[in-house]
């Protein structure tokens, strides 16, 4: 072994959903959405001024940030705009975690958390979801160095009611809480109104899964002036210029078109719902779901016999190879003819399987 192999830094990383290089797939796997972002995306993407390639981005993100504190109702000074809500995550992570108590955060829920704390050097602690895979808020009145919930969560697509989170938010006056509402748009009330009434409560958002916008990277986080500056601090000692020209005058353009923005909600709630049902005629049982997803697990099929099925007909969901949630598969709500697809391929998994 190289000597210098023993001063690098070790660490397991997170391994997000497949991204398969084939055109003819169905890709229900990492909760896209099946929809393109609005149309003045295409138009402004058209127009971008490339001259102005060779300067560097505005470092304080302004334009952005005001459309957004405008969109929500909040000041510019209540918001920090980050590459996607991961690195909001992150940056909030480093920024907030610092002390010797554990976080904390559900055994069950975004696994990208875990990473984080280990790559960080933050010790944690995962209190186990009830048996219906519900928090109980109990698990949070204990002495923390700070708390993750994301609601609605995933990849249960369970969402729990504010009166639950801002208890948790009451009793934790001494650290911060971060609610990751990244599926908030499809289900469920935010959180966002009581960041004025608790100065140690973040919440974070993203344009990846509501705003059609994933391959742009941008995330967002709302909260008291005091921990936006914090964050700005910590991500201003790392990178000064995290969000590229581009993103940022596409991500204004997104929050502009809100009847396209709710258009899209409206038709992917729609389909969700209607494929709950569907699933639970052929077997499954899926929980009751706020997010653009569906978590499922079938009476008699093993959910990875289905997912890899499933993957063979060039279908992809995502299956968790993890304790308490290997007999479930998670499935992104597509467009109707994709999910329609998808339920006549269970159909006939189900046929092949019921024969032997
Ligand atoms: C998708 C997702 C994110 C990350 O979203 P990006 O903005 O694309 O980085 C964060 N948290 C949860 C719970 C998610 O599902």
């Amino acid at each position: 072994m190289s000597e210098w192999m023993k001063n690098v830094r070790k660490t397991e990383p997170y391994i997000p959903g497949e991204q398969p290089k084939a055109d003819n797939v169905i890709k229900l796997n990492t909760n896209e959405n099946p929809y393109p972002p609005a149309p003045g995306v295409k138009k402004a993407c058209r127009e971008i001024n490339t001259d102005k390639f060779r300067l560097y981005p505005d470092p304080d993100v302004t334009e952005l940030t005001a459309v957004i504190a405008d969109y929500y109702g909040v000041n510019e000074s209540e918001v920090f705009v980050g590459v996607g809500s991961d690195d909001v995550l992150a940056m909030s992570f480093l920024t907030f975690f610092n002390s010797d108590k554990p976080i904390l955060f559900p055994d069950i829920t975004y696994s990208f958390y875990d990473v984080w704390a280990e790559l960080f050097g933050i010790p944690y602690k995962r209190p186990a979801l009830k048996d219906d895979f519900r928090i109980d808020i109990n698990d949070y009145m204990e002495p923390n160095g700070g708390i993750v919930i994301a609601n609605p969560n995933a990849p249960t697509s369970l969402y729990e009611p504010v009166s639950d989170i801002e208890k948790i938010i009451a009793k934790n006056s001494s650290s911060v809480v971060i609610v990751d509402e990244a599926y908030i748009d499809f289900g469920g009330e935010s959180v966002l109104p009581l960041i004025h009434r608790y100065d140690n409560l973040l919440v974070v958002r993203t344009f990846s899964k509501s705003r059609s916008m994933a391959g742009i990277r941008i995330g967002f986080a709302m909260g008291n002036p005091l921990l936006i500056n914090a964050l700005k601090d910590v991500k201003s000692s790392f990178n000064s210029y995290t969000m590229n020209m581009p993103a940022i005058i596409l991500g204004i353009e997104a929050v502009k078109d809100d009847v396209y923005f709710k258009n899209t909600l409206e038709k992917i709630i729609n389909t969700r719902n209607r494929v709950k049902a569907e699933l639970e005629e052929i077997g499954f049982m899926v929980l009751d779901s706020c997010s653009n997803f569906l978590f499922a697990s079938h009476e008699n099929i093993p959910a990875r016999v289905i997912f890899e099925k499933l993957r063979s007909e060039n279908i992809y969901v995502r299956y968790f190879d993890k304790p308490r949630i290997d007999n479930y598969i998670r499935i992104t709500v597509g467009t109707d003819s994709e999910m329609d697809a998808f339920i006549e391929a269970l159909k006939k998994i189900k046929k092949s399987v019921d024969i032997c």
